[in-house]
């Protein structure tokens, strides 16, 4: 379901985070992979020995919201 947190989130970290290979920003439309560390890079950019999970930018903040927490919810998270 669409909601306006979701919203928020998909603006909020839409070009936010850089890929580590090629240091370009992820936009929400990209193919990204996910590594065992929960590293995210470009599908293109990956070595798939690590994967753990695939999918567009968008989908990835979907399915892992806690990995993208926006302002007012960093204060639950001890780093
Ligand atoms: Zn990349």
């Amino acid at each position: 379901m669409l909601t306006v947190r979701l919203l928020k989130r998909l603006k909020y970290y839409d070009r936010l985070i850089y890929c580590p290979v090629c240091r370009k920003p992820f936009s929400l439309g990209d193919e990204l992979n996910m590594d065992i560390g929960n590293t995210l890079t470009h599908k293109a950019c990956f070595n798939p020995l690590r994967n753990k999970d695939s999918g567009t930018y968008r989908e990835i903040i979907e399915k892992y919201p806690d990995y993208f927490p926006l302002e007012d919810e960093k204060e639950e998270y001890i780093y």
